[in-house]
């Protein structure tokens, strides 16, 4: 199953980010850490997306085009969770602890960011992991990584898809 959504401005791409991070923070620890690979268009949006996704996690630091740094850890603090049972909202604590934000633009081989700890990152489950350019590792993705793709359609029209990488 995938979603398509089309946003036309950047604030509607951060929305659509900051719903997913308040969902994801919703769900229960897996095995392993939970995975988002942003994939397609340069320009597509999916730093904008970031910047929305890791405001729904709480994060209040700036997050930016990361063109020098393949790798930045945020960690998630004291993060409460509402949801609604029976129409009340009930408020508890995420179990996340931890967001990273890597980008692989200027990665050729999956070798290199192996090198960086990446097998340690993805085995703990408090870890919430968001990779951009994400098809440039994609042999060492496990397949319940979540996958979202940008296409740019014009100058502000985005694309937007998300799914499974088992889905393909
Ligand atoms: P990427 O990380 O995919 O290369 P960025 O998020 O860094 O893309 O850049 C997207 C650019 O496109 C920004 O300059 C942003 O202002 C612009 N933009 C225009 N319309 C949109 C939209 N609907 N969604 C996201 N970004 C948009
Ligand atoms: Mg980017």
């Amino acid at each position: 199953m995938r979603a398509k959504y089309l946003t036309t401005t950047p604030l509607q791409t951060k929305k659509l980010g900051e719903i997913l991070a308040k969902e994801v923070l919703k769900t229960k620890l897996k095995k392993r850490a939970l995975i988002i690979g942003l994939e397609g268009d340069l320009g597509g949006g999916k730093t904008t997306f970031l910047q929305g996704f890791a405001k729904g996690l709480g994060i209040k630091e700036k997050i930016l085009s990361p063109t020098f740094i393949i790798m930045k850890k945020f960690s998630i603090i004291n993060y409460q969770v509402s949801t609604k049972v029976e129409k009340k909202k009930i408020f508890f604590d995420s179990q996340f602890s931890n967001f990273y934000h890597i980008d692989c633009y200027r990665i050729s081989r999956p070798k290199e960011i192996l090198g960086l700890g990446f097998k340690e990152i993805i085995s703990n489950p408090k870890n919430i992991i968001t990779i951009e350019w994400a098809d440039r590792i994609d042999k060492i993705l496990p397949a319940e990584t979540i996958i979202i793709n940008f296409e740019l359609i014009n100058q502000k029209t985005r694309k937007i898809t998300i799914g499974f990488k088992n889905d393909s």
